[in-house]
């Protein structure tokens, strides 16, 4: 469940960086170009800025690429029933409420299912897109959707 989240993620941002990327290599080339014309520091200075631009986005989707979800670890929260010691361990399959798990490396005691729960890893929060591809990624969303019927 976790991958499929990283590759809608994906496939709804990839394109837009992509077009992007397209878009601002698209300006460099046509800012050089006016500036071999014109010899005008304005396109040369406009060129660096963009130049600095194609660089943040070909780095953005660098990053996306790469894009990795851990998966939700679920643990079994056992404790002693009689020095309270407790201890995390991976949820195993048929693993309940007060269910015995062994004994207490502690004291010997009894060790019982005292909760299971996910531990969130909190990667979701990690993808920030970049302000100005938020339209774009509505708008390609829109069309790829459109194209599609849907
Ligand atoms: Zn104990």
């Amino acid at each position: 469940m976790a991958e499929d989240l990283a590759v809608k993620i994906k496939k709804k941002w990839v394109p837009v960086y992509v077009v992007l990327l397209a878009a601002t290599i698209v300006l460099l080339a046509g800012l050089y170009y006016l500036y071999t014309l014109t010899g005008s520091s304005d396109y040369s200075t406009a060129g660096l800025l963009d130049a600095a631009v194609v660089a943040y986005i070909a780095w953005s989707l660098y990053k996306l690429v790469g894009l990795k979800f851990k998966p939700r670890e679920v643990v079994t929260l056992v404790e002693c029933g009689k020095c309270g010691y407790r201890e995390e361990r991976p949820y195993e399959p048929g693993d309940f409420f007060f269910k015995e798990k062994g004994k207490c490396p502690k004291c010997g005691g009894p060790l019982y299912v005292a909760g299971i729960y996910v531990k969130e890893e909190g990667e979701e929060a990690s993808f920030k897109p970049l302000p100005l591809s938020s339209s774009l990624a509505t708008f390609i969303t829109a069309a790829s959707g459109m194209k599609r019927g849907e």
